[in-house]
């Protein structure tokens, strides 16, 4: 039974997938409704179930339509002690044998030799409207965009300014938009060669490439090139994948090509990637964009039905609208496009010109009342200090008694979960704590909410009075 679910999951995700992902996974056991299955890596968990865990439960559905839950483990015998290798000079010329690594399975599977790198070294794809004349800047990146044009900018043998240049910023605040206007604008002039990936494609690229054993090829191109885009850094994951990104990262900077890169946090809260690798990213130069403040918004719309009118003329959003717009959605530049294409939607459809009412009613679930981001530190060690009769200053003092710990645990990890702080910046308002003692409040409050129910109930609590 178990060959015809491997069956059924191989013609569902394809071999290529398959083997990648699926060739080293193991059964384990079959209870009533529960299957149990095992895979001798935590990336190759993680992995699948980010990306498989339904695809994975309905191949089983399919041969046992009472199982309903997959328990995915990882088997304890192939312990991967990664001893990262230093030099990336000296590596490219090692043969391909790196027993011992994390993802070293991945590469024992198929041989057949195909293009993968070839496909990975394409880039990821662009949206031809993500350029930089379709920027708007504003007070929260005007820095960003300075630096992402004056890298755009560079030629081939200038000096690199800031390298690597590394931006971070909450989902929707434009991360990719000017990643990708770097892309267009400096693969404009031929001379240099200007490379966007996504973290996934540089990582399915690098595993494709063990996997047909073209690793090498995939290493020499990648430091073939002038200018190294990467985009959702904070996906990066696997041993033997982010090795091979320090090394990369290494070559280029050494060599004296431009490394860009976008994430979702700062380089300190990468907390899966190798300190090298981290205090490496946080060398250059590192520019926060924050959130979109109103006349950024308001560009951003003004900008998003230019670019409509482009090919439906009779298309206007009156100024009104703008505005209410502007300061209704607040938190994202993709709810801000999603609220002009629905307005254009709307308006093509039924033949009828933007109003406001029109606009109301149809964005109505984009507008959030409620703004996390507004939640204040200070905010958070006020309620959970009076919620636990303990003081403020308690929580941010030395003590360690457990009336005092637990509620200032309780409330780092409502300042991480809650606000967009960093740990190290979390860490500097609770009297100068360590990023790492942060980290442990939060996976140890994290851990607690799921088995304690009245921790659970209170941590609820807390974040309704401080939603309200
Ligand atoms: P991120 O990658 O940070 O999640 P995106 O770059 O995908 O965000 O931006 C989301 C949407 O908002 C895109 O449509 C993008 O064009 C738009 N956007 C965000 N910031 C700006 C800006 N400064 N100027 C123009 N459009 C923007
Ligand atoms: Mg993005």
């Amino acid at each position: 039974r178990w060959s015809r679910v491997k069956g059924r999951l191989r013609s569902t995700v394809g071999e290529d997938i398959y083997s990648s992902w699926f060739a080293r996974m193991d059964l384990e056991s079959v209870h009533g409704e529960s299957v149990r299955l095992s895979v001798p890596t935590r990336f190759l968990k993680s992995w699948i179930q980010a990306h498989y865990a339904e695809r994975v439960l309905s191949c089983w559905q399919a041969e046992l339509p009472d199982v309903h839950r997959i328990d995915l483990t990882v088997r304890s015998a192939m312990r991967c002690a990664a001893p990262v290798r230093e030099a990336p000079a000296t590596d490219a010329r090692r043969p391909e044998r790196s027993e011992g690594r994390d993802g070293v399975e991945l590469k024992t599977v198929a041989t057949a030799p195909a293009s993968a790198n070839h496909d990975a070294l394409g880039g990821s794809p662009l949206d031809p409207r993500l350029t930089f004349q379709s920027f708007v800047t504003g007070r929260s990146n005007t820095l960003a965009h300075a630096a992402a044009r004056q890298v755009a900018e560079g030629r081939r043998g200038d000096s690199v300014m800031f390298n690597p240049l590394y931006i971070h910023a909450g989902v929707g605040l434009g991360k990719t938009h000017l990643l990708q206007a770097v892309t267009w604008a400096g693969n404009a002039g031929t001379e240099r060669r200007v490379l966007y990936l996504t973290a996934e494609k540089f990582m399915y690229g690098f595993v494709a490439a063990l996997k047909t054993q073209t690793a090498l090829a995939f290493k020499e191109a990648l430091r073939g090139i002038d200018v190294l885009v990467i985009d959702d850094l904070q996906f990066l994951q696997g041993k033997s994948t982010q090795a091979e990104f320090c090394h990369t990262l290494n070559a280029l900077i050494d060599a004296g090509r431009q490394v860009v890169i976008a994430a979702d946090r700062p380089p300190s809260d990468l907390e899966s990637l190798d300190d090298r690798v981290r205090s490496r990213l946080a060398g250059g130069l590192v520019v926060e964009m924050g959130s979109l403040g109103e006349e950024l918004r308001l560009g951003i719309l003004r900008s998003r039905v230019e670019a409509a009118r482009v090919h439906h003329a009779s298309f206007d959003v009156p100024e009104p609208v703008l505005d209410y717009l502007a300061k209704a959605i607040t938190h994202n530049g993709r709810d801000l496009e999603g609220a002009i294409n629905r307005l254009l939607a709307h308006s093509k459809l039924n033949a009828q010109p933007v109003t406001l009412e029109m606009a109301e009613r149809e964005v109505r679930d984009l507008v959030r009342p409620q703004e996390p981001r507004r939640i204040k530190i200070e905010d958070i060690q006020r309620v959970v200090a009076r919620q636990y009769n303990v003081s403020r200053s308690d929580l941010l003092s030395s003590r360690r008694t457990a009336n005092v710990v637990r509620p200032r645990q309780v409330a780092m990890y409502l300042a991480k979960t809650l606000t967009l702080r960093s740990l190290p910046e979390i860490g500097r308002r609770f009297g100068g704590r360590d990023h790492t003692t942060v980290l442990h409040a939060v996976r140890k409050i994290e851990a607690l909410v799921s088995k304690d129910a009245t921790l659970s109930d209170e941590v609820e609590l807390l974040k309704r009075q401080l939603q309200e």
